[in-house]
C-alpha cells in the first residue's frame, strides 16, 4: 500500500484508514491479517524529519518501520540515492573476492576455464546489479550501462522507454538518461574499446604488446589448459607480485630476501636469475615456451 501527502499526519491517516478497510475485506474473506510481520516506511527529502518515524496502527498494533526495505532485490533508502544499495553489493563483492581469493592461491584448484566461471558467477551477477552507479570504476560496467540505455532508447518493452529524466531535486542526483550515450557498437566490441584505452592509458610495455597482436580479449590465452600451479605462477610473473623472497622478508616470513644465485630476489629477478630458465615480459605477454619453462621451473617457489 503507498501514499503521497505533504506532511506526516496525512499520511498517517491515509494509511489507517486504508488498512482499515483492507481489515473489513480480510473479514469477509476469511484471512487473518498479520500486523506484526508489516513493515512501513516513508521516502523524502527533509532531512529535519530524517528519524521521523511513522506512527500507523492496524488492529491495535504499532506497525514496524523499516529504514531500508528491500524491493525486488533492491535495498531502498530513505532519498533514494541507492546508498544503502550500494554499500550491501559492495560488502558481497568483497566477500565474494575474498572467497575466490583463498581458492586460487590452493594447489587443488581444476582449471583456470573453471575458476573464471566461478569469478564471473561470483561477482560478475553482482556488479551487474548497480550499474551507473560503478560506471567510473569498473569499464566493464560502462558497457552495461550504455546497453541498458540504448534497450531504454529502442526497445518499447523496457520499463523506462520513451520515459524522459525528472528534473532534479538534488544536485548530487543525475539521473542516468542524462549522463549515458546509446551504444553504437555490440557490447563485445565497446567493452575491448573500453579495455583497448585503458591499455593505451598504460604506457609503452602494453603498446609494444599491442604493435604484436597481442590485443585485450574476453578469453583465456592460449596456455589456459596447463596446470593450475603453472598458470598461476605465469600470471605472478606477469603482474610482478608474488612469493619471492624478498618480499616473504618484507612480510616477515623468512629472514633472508637472497637468491640461490646470491642476488636480491625479487620478481623482476626472477626472471632473468642465472640459476633458472630466463624469460622477458614479452614471453610472458604471449606466453611462449621460454615463459612456460620459467613458470614451471617457479611454479613451487612464488
Ligand atoms: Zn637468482
Amino acid at each position: 500500500m503507498a501514499t503521497q501527502q505533504h506532511n506526516f499526519p496525512e499520511i498517517e491517516s491515509t494509511l489507517e484508514r486504508g488498512l482499515s478497510d483492507m481489515s473489513a475485506y480480510y473479514l469477509e474473506n476469511h484471512l487473518r491479517p498479520n500486523p506484526g510481520k508489516t513493515q512501513i516506511c516513508s521516502f523524502h527529502l527533509k532531512n529535519r524529519e530524517a528519524k521521523r518515524e511513522l506512527d500507523v496502527t492496524w488492529d491495535g498494533i504499532k506497525l514496524e518501520n523499516y529504514q531500508h526495505p528491500v524491493y525486488l532485490g533492491v535495498t531502498l533508502d530513505r532519498t533514494l540515492s541507492y546508498k544503502a544499495h550500494i554499500q550491501k553489493t559492495r560488502a558481497k563483492v568483497s566477500t565474494r573476492n575474498s572467497l575466490l581469493r583463498q581458492l586460487t592461491n590452493s594447489k587443488w584448484v581444476g582449471s583456470p576455464k573453471y575458476t573464471a566461471y566461478i569469478g564471473t558467477s561470483l561477482v560478475l551477477l553482482h556488479r551487474r546489479i548497480c550499474l551507473p552507479s560503478m560506471e567510473q570504476i569498473v569499464p566493464c560496467t560502462a558497457v552495461i550501462t550504455k546497453a541498458e540505455r540504448t534497450k531504454q532508447a529502442n526497445d518499447n518493452r523496457h520499463s523506462l522507454h520513451e520515459h524522459s529524466a525528472a528534473q532534479k531535486r538534488l544536485s548530487s542526483r543525475s539521473s542516468f538518461l542524462d549522463t549515458t550515450e546509446v551504444l553504437g557498437t555490440t557490447q563485445t566490441d565497446a567493452r575491448i574499446t573500453e579495455w583497448q584505452n585503458q591499455w593505451n592509458s598504460l604506457g609503452n610495455q602494453t603498446t609494444q604488446w599491442m604493435e604484436r597482436g597481442i590485443t585485450p580479449d574476453k578469453c583465456l590465452t592460449t596456455v589456459h589448459d596447463q596446470p593450475w600451479p603453472v598458470w598461476k605462477t605465469l600470471n605472478r610473473l606477469r603482474v610482478g607480485e608474488g612469493r619471492c623472497k624478498v618480499s616473504m622478508k618484507k612480510w616477515k616470513i623468512t629472514t633472508s630476501g637472497a637468491c640461490v644465485c646470491g642476488e636480491s630476489q625479487t620478481m623482476e629477478h626472477i626472471m632473468r636469475c642465472s640459476q633458472a630458465p630466463q624469460c622477458t615480459g614479452d614471453d610472458l605477454a604471449e606466453p611462449n615456451a621460454a615463459a612456460l619453462t620459467c613458470a614451471n621451473h617457479w611454479k613451487d617457489v612464488i
